[in-house]
């Protein structure tokens, strides 16, 4: 999502995507699953609502949860999640580490994550994340 410009796994997918994000907003409770949800229901790789590779996602999803120190089920303002992923992750060079191995991690290097103008190299001033 950090790094999401348009292209995905099909035209499909990348319509809802860019919808989801559009709704996203800071203040919008969402509860983190390792499982499929919200941004897998239009991926053609779903099937029924499996994922076509659930071991390696799943091993993402939990790389995340640890390293923001958070826990399937939880819920939370998205804009407090998105902080944690940045500071926590993204804004210390620690994304490849948990989905380097992604066939899209070409073009998320390539590019700044989008929460990165949110959430600074302190977190005094940003209002999702606890001092
Ligand atoms: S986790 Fe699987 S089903 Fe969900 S978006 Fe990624 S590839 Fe598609």
């Amino acid at each position: 999502m950090a790094y999401f410009i348009g292209q995905g796994y099909s035209d499909g997918f990348t319509a809802h995507m860019a919808e989801l994000l559009d709704g996203l907003h800071p203040g919008r409770l969402v509860c983190l699953t390792v499982g499929t949800d919200e941004v897998c229901t239009a991926c053609p790789n779903n099937s029924g609502g499996v994922c076509c590779k659930p071991a390696q996602v799943a091993g993402y999803d939990r790389g995340v949860l640890a390293a923001c120190g958070l826990s399937e089920g939880a819920v939370l303002p998205f804009g407090r999640f998105t902080a944690l992923v940045q500071e926590r992750i993204l804004g210390i060079g620690k994304r490849r580490l948990i989905c380097g191995s992604c066939q899209w991690d070409g073009l998320c290097s390539s590019q700044p994550s989008r929460w990165a103008a949110c959430c600074g190299p302190t977190k005094e001033w940003h209002p999702f994340i606890e001092n």
